[in-house]
Order: structure tokens, then sequence, then C-alpha cells
């Protein structure tokens, strides 16, 4: 008998066929003997929906942070309720927590709090006398009492955590897709799904943009070796393995290809070319508590230099507002700003032992004619900024130049559309 922790994602309870289905694996998993914790999403879209709500209600302003977040947890809250009412329709036993209630404690940061402490003691209690136990994903509860949720795709975090706080077999991340592809199927119908894939590399897609898996489910997962799966709601199959890198483990040089378009870049010419001149551009936008990804500066030219940065699209008009404040400051040339760029990233452990990654990835974006606006690297990963109306173009490109592609006739099993 094995503790497994599942968990269904936003389209794998978008209605209540779809909970009965979620509701008959939770069954079917308990029937084959084992202990189960499920935790869900909030429906397909319900979490945009309130959001769109709360943006009406606060008008220009945002949305208060603390009313905010429990506007949002309520999402999850129909969705545990409507779960264990379709499981004791069936005849089984089941229970139903919210994060408040089974103590998810976390810090206090509104709309991105970090999980703390989990009371794993009520849970324990219903699986020994047999109840499946329905826990609300993306949610907890800070030292005040007050509700808090954990960021968006934040559900994945909340099962990893009770699976690491139960000390549970495995973590299923069931969703809209059988695993963990080369790139995102949606995008690249000749994507591959993976058997295994590092925890390392996940990590690294996950923050690259791969929203298949929220970054900080990995990172825990990683730190409290929870044995983790991603596999689909709607086809059986094995899903991917997220694991360990091990001897046996042959290292493909490219695991995967990530694209995030949240991200606007800004350009400040001119600038003098002395020390402090980083700090002094960056600083009052961290001041702002805007976060900076990546940072490019050209070599100087008569004293002068150029500096570029991006940060999150929600941040961009802020982020301006700085900038043209440090170039009157500075006396630089101008300043300037592109919201639609994406970042296209290359990533794979087998980088580190094989030159010439970054070559090939360059002349397959030139071969299209695409241009590259930013460049950064690091040990297992390659990051490009290119215009975004040539992300698909780029990611194919890539998606073949390193042999990634699907063989002829395979199907990608995306819930909604089978693409050939
Ligand atoms: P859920 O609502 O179940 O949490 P998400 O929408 O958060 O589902 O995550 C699943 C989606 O992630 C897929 O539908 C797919 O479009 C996207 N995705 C992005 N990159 C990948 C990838 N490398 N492998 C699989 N899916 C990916
Ligand atoms: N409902 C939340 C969201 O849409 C959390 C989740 O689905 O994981 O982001
Ligand atoms: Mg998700």
């Amino acid at each position: 008998m094995a503790l497994i922790v599942q968990k269904y994602g936003g389209s794998s309870v978008g209605s209540i066929e779809r909970i009965e289905r979620v509701a008959q694996k939770a069954i079917a998993t308990r029937e084959a003997g084992h202990d189960v914790v499920v935790v869900v999403s909030a429906m397909k879209g319900e979490t945009d929906r309130l959001m769109e709500l709360a943006r009406g209600a606060a008008q220009k302003q945002n949305p208060p942070p603390r009313e905010l977040d429990l506007l949002l947890s309520t999402g999850e809250q129909a969705t545990i309720a409507l779960l264990t009412m379709v499981l004791q329709r069936m005849g089984h036993s089941a229970r139903c927590y919210t994060g408040a209630q089974v103590r998810i404690l976390t810090d206090n940061a509104f709309t991105k709090a970090r999980i703390l402490d989990i009371d794993a003691e009520p849970i324990d209690e219903d699986l020994k006398v047999g109840r499946i136990v329905v826990v609300a994903g993306f949610q907890g509860v800070d030292e005040n009492g007050s509700i808090t949720t954990l960021g968006r795709g934040g559900s994945d975090t909340t099962a990893v955590a009770l699976a690491a706080a139960l000390n549970a077999d495995e973590c299923q991340i069931y969703t809209d897709v059988d695993g963990v592809y080369t790139t995102d199927p949606r995008v690249v119908p000749k994507a591959r799904r993976l058997e295994r894939i590092t925890f390392e590399e996940m990590l690294e897609l996950a923050s690259l943009g791969s929203k298949v898996l929220q970054i900080r489910a990995v990172e825990f997962a990683g730190k409290y070796h929870v044995p983790l799966r991603v596999l689909s709601t709607f086809e059986e199959g094995p899903g991917t393995l997220i694991t360990y890198e091990d001897e046996d483990m042959e290292e493909p040089l490219i695991s995967g290809i990530a694209f995030n378009r949240d991200e606007a870049k800004l350009s400040i010419l001119g600038v003098p070319d002395k020390p402090g001149i980083a700090a002094h551009i960056l600083g009052p936008v961290s001041n702002a508590n805007i976060e900076v990804d990546m940072i490019v500066q050209n070599i100087s030219n008569e004293g002068l230099t150029d500096f570029t940065f991006t940060v999150h699209k929600n941040d961009y008009e802020k982020a301006m507002g700085i900038l043209e404040k440090t170039a009157k400051e500075l006396g630089a040339r101008e300043v300037f700003g592109d919201t639609k760029i994406v970042k296209l990233s290359l990533v794979g452990v087998g980088m580190r032992s094989h030159a010439g990654v970054a070559s090939t990835m360059f002349s397959a974006l030139a071969n299209e004619g695409i241009n590259i606006q930013m460049i950064s690297t690091s040990e297992i990963k390659i990051s490009t900024v290119i215009d975004d109306k040539y992300l698909e173009l780029g990611v194919r490109a890539l998606h073949s130049a390193f042999g990634l592609d699907a063989e002829e006739g395979a199907q990608v099993k995306v819930e909604g559309e089978t693409v050939d």
C-alpha cells in the first residue's frame, strides 16, 4: 500500500462530468489499496474570471492583495466541495479541506506566498479511517489567519508540499497533456513526450516559461525528494517522471525548449561608462520591487555605453518611468522600450560537456532570418530575446535543428485537440 497525492488542474475539473472522471480516478487508486490525497485547482477560467472582477472593483488601482487572495481562493474552495460531493455520491468516504483548514501555513506575501509548514495530522487521521482527502490547491493561511495564495499555477506546489509533509510515495500531476514534452506541444506539433527529465532541467524549463509545472513545485520536489510525475487526466500512459541525474541516464544534449512571452525590454543609450553605472540604473528599479531578468551592457564607445534589461510586462510602465528619470540624472542620449519580444531558451544538462550548442542555435535562428536581440547563458541553458512575431518559427527551427522532432505519425496527446 502506498500513499499517493494526485493533483488535477483547471481543465481536468472544468465541468461536473470532468469532476466525475477525476472522482473515478481517485477511487480506482483507492480501490487498488492506496491512500489517496487529491489536490484540485479552480475550474478552468475561474481564477481569471475572479481576477477580472477584482480589477473591475478596484478600477484603476491594483486590487488590495489581502482581499484579492481571499477572492481568488474561492475558486478552489468550490471545486473541493463539488469533488467531495461526487465522491460521496459514488459511495466513497471523503472529506475536503481548504488550505486554511488543513493549516497550510504560509508567509504573508499575498498573491505569491510561500509555504512554511503543513499540519499533516488531520489528513493522517482521515486516511487511517479510509477516507479520500481532498485539499484546495493554490492557497494557505498566514499566521494572522489571513488567506493567502501561492501565485499562478500554485496548486502544483500545494500538491508537492503535501506529498513532502505526508511522506507520500508519489506525487502525480494530472493535466491536459500526457507528460512533459520537448517544448509546448500546442506550439510545436512535432514535440515529443519525455520519459524522464531531471529536476535541474525541469527547474530551468519552468523558470524560463514552460507552464506545465509551477517552478516552486519543482524546487520543493527536488529539495524534499518527492517522486514527481506529470500525466494526462484524459489518456492512460506513463507520463513523465522527474528524476535525479543518474549514471545510467543517457544525457540528451538538449532536453527542451522554453519560451516566455511575459517579458518586456528597456534600453538606455549613451550613459557614461564608469564604475557604479549599472547600480545607478538598476538600483531604483529593484528598490521599486521590480525583478530584472536579462541584462546586457555594450562595450563602451568614446566613454559612453548602452544598457538593456528585461522585466515582467506587468512592471513595464513603472520601470520605464523610473528609467526616464535616471536618464535625466545621467544625461543619457535616449531611452526606449519594446513589449513585443519573447525569450526563447534551450535547456539541457548535456550542454555542460558539449561545445557548439550556442552556434547551432544562432545559425538555426539566422537561417530563418530571425534577429537575436539579447543573449544570456548559464551552465545548462542558453536564452535569446527575439521579436515575438517569430516565436513559432523560432521554436520550430530549434526543435528541428537539435533533432527533437517526433517521428512521422507520432501523435501529441493534448486535450481538446489531437495534433498529428
Ligand atoms: P493545469 O491547468 O492542469 O495546471 P497548465 O495549463 O498549467 O495545466 O499546464 C499544462 C499546459 O502546459 C499544457 O496544456 C501545455 O500547453 C503547456 N506546456 C508548456 N510547455 C510544456 C511542455 N514542455 N510540456 C508539456 N506541456 C507544456
Ligand atoms: N487556479 C490557480 C491558477 O489558475 C492555481 C492553479 O490552477 O494551479 O493559477
Ligand atoms: Mg498549472
